[in-house]
């Protein structure tokens, strides 16, 4: 019989696990901060638990990581982790170093199946839901191949939506912001959305404080439906309220993407519409070239048209950066992760 994994396990799961062995919950604490913070995967380290305890969790349960099936590296330093999860399915991870910080982009569900009109991901349809585990296991994975100050920023921007998968997205938030767990803060941590809105207030409500990105990529309903299926569901005006409560309810500011699709979303009306639909909402706009998938009819506009577009922006949003994608030689830029290597 194969053993009980606890990655991905919170400290109040641990307690719970020591409670039913008879334990004291607090050596439940213990193990979990050697198991994230010391990032111990053999129980025989664990010198502050007993031999006889140490020897009774070693016959009964294990602390296993991502597997690793491919790694590749592109010339401007992104690097791109493809695993295979226990059950066969793919889920990919990509590390973005810059000057003083390093993200980990991090995926949240094998797939998507929100199906938007430009993602790889889309392509794919949802083949499940990652557990806790699964998720906390991207970053371990990197910490333990890179050092811990290999990441300093997680961003939930790799395959599916987060918002989807919210029990474990919520416990894996709960882990990583423990101080006694991976020790990220919640301002470093950014849940990226496609615009779930009741989860968007349901996340404020929460209390993890993280960071929160829409991908907004059109300002008006009719067009935003035209790319995004999801939007039908969760139209602007229900969005626009959600996000005002996560900004009330939180202080922080939403990040607004916007994917520039040459000849779609990337003329003065655009930036009308999206200057009035902005406005009143403390934001940053994130403007994004996009990243060209095979079989997919969008095309990326030229650097000029996206400074172009930044540009006018700018004098009537609050805040607008232009982010360069990273990794796209190796299919890891943003929403070229389909997992495809099939060999
Ligand atoms: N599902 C979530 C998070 C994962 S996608 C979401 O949609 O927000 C991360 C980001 O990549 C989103 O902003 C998404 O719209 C964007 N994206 C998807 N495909 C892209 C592409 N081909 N080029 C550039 N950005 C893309
Ligand atoms: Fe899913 Fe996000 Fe891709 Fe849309 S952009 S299909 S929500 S991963």
């Amino acid at each position: 019989m194969s053993k009980i994994n606890l990655m991905g396990y919170t400290a109040q799961q641990m307690e719970e696990l020591f409670t039913q062995l008879g334990e004291q919950p607090y050596r439940g604490r213990q193990l979990f901060k050697w198991m994230y913070n010391d990032r111990r995967t053999d129980f025989d380290g664990m010198t502050n638990i007993s031999k006889e305890l140490r020897a009774q969790l070693a016959d009964r349960y294990d602390i296993r990581g991502l597997e690793l099936k491919k790694q590749s590296r592109s010339s401007d330093g992104a690097e791109k982790f493809l695993f295979t999860l226990e059950d066969g399915h793919p889920v990919e991870s990509v590390l973005i170093p810059e000057e003083d910080r390093a993200a980990l982009c991090v995926s949240s569900q094998a797939g998507c199946a929100l199906a938007c009109r430009f993602c790889a991901t889309g392509t794919m349809g949802l083949l499940r839901n990652l557990t806790v585990g699964e998720i906390i296991g991207q970053i371990v994975f990197v910490r333990e191949l890179h050092g811990v100050d290999s990441l300093t920023n997680v961003v939930f921007m790799g395959m599916g939506e987060p918002l989807n998968n919210f029990a474990n997205l919520s416990e894996a938030l709960r882990i990583m912001s423990n101080s006694m767990g991976l020790g990220i803060g919640a301002k470093k941590i950014t849940v990226s959305t496609s615009g779930i809105s009741p989860k968007i207030k349901k996340l404020a409500d929460s209390g993890h404080k993280v960071r929160l990105a829409v991908s907004l990529h059109a300002a008006t309903q009719e067009k935003r439906a035209q790319i995004m299926p999801v939007a039908e569901t969760f139209g602007l005006p229900k969005l626009i309220e959600a996000i005002k409560y996560y900004t009330d309810k939180t202080g922080w500011r939403v990040t607004f993407e916007y994917v520039l699709l040459e000849g779609f979303n990337d003329t003065k009306e655009d930036i009308k519409a999206l200057a009035r639909l902005i406005q009143g909402i403390p934001c940053k706009i994130n403007i994004l070239a996009y990243n060209p998938v095979p079989g997919l009819d969008y095309k990326r506009p030229s650097d000029g048209k996206v400074d172009w577009f930044a540009r006018e922006l700018y004098p009537r949003a609050p805040a607008v950066t232009v982010r360069k994608s990273r990794g796209r030689e190796i299919g890891a830029a943003c929403g070229q992760l389909a997992a495809e290597d099939k060999a």
